[in-house]
């Protein structure tokens, strides 16, 4: 019998993992979140069932469902598809005797102020930081190194992440974070605003596949310099021109961060900057796919390494396969986020559907924003406009494409 993974809250139409399950021959029941517009006549070809749980409005009610449903027929794995889902998940694996994160392990990767805590605890690099209760703490930050980041603890997307460079500028970000963290990111619980030193250097990714608490890196991501004030996410390439002991660095500390939050099981998406003196600092980690699935492209295109498909063994209880048959590097892998830009009503995305034909392009995935719809600037956050994943023979090759993509693709607004 084919294995049965229950995959909560992937996108529907971002299709690396739904490809990745259907190469390793592994059937999905797909929890749609509540944004999807997945239909049962739509489904990726991996996807055998939809089951539609309100994990959001009433997880009690959603976890019963979900026991319900294995009690009827059992399936053998659950896989968090983005990042508000962690905790959820770790609950029901637990629940059910599934492969899993522990409760405690899920809440440190959801609170970016509990992983600053045990980084330090665990002698790990990270920049002074300090939690900030309510937007009249702002003075509790002032004792830092600036300039700073100020972000909330549970956010994604760099929803909220602003630099602030000189101490007079605190309070008023403090409070605009705050505020956007209340309205947007409020999980039942009062909004918290983490402060922390800004690392001037390049910014990177490690994807890892955690098993029984061994930790080994599938690849490592350069993302394009971000200096802020916002850090909308653009570009993302592997392998990295870094040299190998950097890389080293890198996988050295991501694994330990693993073992510092306790992460044993499942995938993991983590982002560092190299500081001053070269040293890798951790920004965070996230448990589970990078991207829904857009970094699973970056770095199977790069070493082969089919991430997703990797997940999803180890959410089955199996051993990951790179770890006993390591594939051999292929290339070059890359992903282009288009940018929001000044944000207003959208007229149109102009430049992807000349894409779709260019033998470079893997997939574009493009239906997220449509005309009509009002996209808000950063800090804000609302969707992503569209994602080109590609692959290439070498980094001047995959650079050269994403700066013609920053050239030719964007959105249009419709005049203010
Ligand atoms: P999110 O969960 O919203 O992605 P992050 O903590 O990853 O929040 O911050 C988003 C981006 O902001 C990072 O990718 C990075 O570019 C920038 N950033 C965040 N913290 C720092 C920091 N301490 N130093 C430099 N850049 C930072
Ligand atoms: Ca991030």
């Amino acid at each position: 019998m084919r294995p049965k993974v229950v995959l909560v809250g992937q996108l529907s139409y971002f299709p690396p993992v739904f490809d990745s399950a259907r190469r390793a021959g592994i059937d999905l029941i797909l929890v749609p979140r509540p944004d999807d517009p997945v239909t049962p006549a739509r489904l990726p070809a991996s996807v055998v069932e939809l089951l539609v749980l309100p994990i959001g409005a009433d997880p009690a009610a959603a976890s019963d469902l979900l026991v319900e449903r294995h009690r009827r027929e059992p399936f053998d794995g659950i896989m968090a598809g983005n990042e508000k889902v962690v905790p959820f998940v770790a609950r029901a694996a637990a629940r059910l005797g599934l492969v899993g994160l522990t409760g405690e392990a899920a809440t440190v990767v959801r609170d970016k102020a509990l992983m600053r805590e045990r980084l330090r605890a665990a002698g790990l690099a990270t920049p002074g930081f300090a939690v900030v209760a309510g937007p009249d703490r702002w003075r509790d930050a002032l004792r830092l190194r600036f300039p700073v980041v100020v972000k909330p603890t549970n956010g994604y997307s760099s929803l909220g992440v602003v630099r602030v460079d000189r101490p007079d500028q605190l309070a008023a970000a403090v409070a605009e974070v705050h505020a956007l963290a209340t309205a947007r990111l409020a999980e039942g619980r009062p909004a918290e605003v983490l402060v922390e030193e800004y690392i001037d250097g390049v910014e990177l990714t490690a994807e890892s596949i955690a098993h029984r608490g061994t930790v080994r890196v599938c690849g490592v991501s350069y993302k394009s310099e971000m200096t802020g004030p916002y850090f909308e996410e653009t570009m993302m390439r592997a392998p990295t021109r870094l040299p190998a002991e950097v890389v080293a660095a890198v996988e050295h500390e991501v694994v330990a961060a693993h073992a510092a939050f306790g992460v044993t099981e499942g995938t993991t998406h983590t982002e560092l900057r190299l500081s001053a003196d070269g040293r890798p600092v951790l920004l965070e980690m996230a448990a589970r796919l990078g991207g829904a699935g857009v970094m699973h492209h970056v770095i199977h295109a790069a070493t082969g390494i089919d991430v997703a498909a990797e997940a999803l063994r180890v959410h089955l209880g199996r051993p990951p396969e790179y770890w006993t048959s390591p594939p051999a590097p292929r290339g070059h892998g890359a992903a282009f986020s288009v940018p929001v830009g000044p944000g207003g009503r959208v007229a149109r995305v102009r430049g992807l559907d000349e894409l779709r034909d260019d033998p470079r392009v893997d997939h574009v995935i493009g239906n997220m924003v449509r005309p009509g719809d009002v996209l808000a600037p950063y800090p804000n956050w609302s969707a992503y406009p569209g994602i080109v994943l590609s692959h290439h023979a070498s980094d001047d090759d995959a650079t050269a494409f994403h700066d013609h993509l920053a050239r030719t693709v964007r959105v249009e607004y419709e005049p203010a």
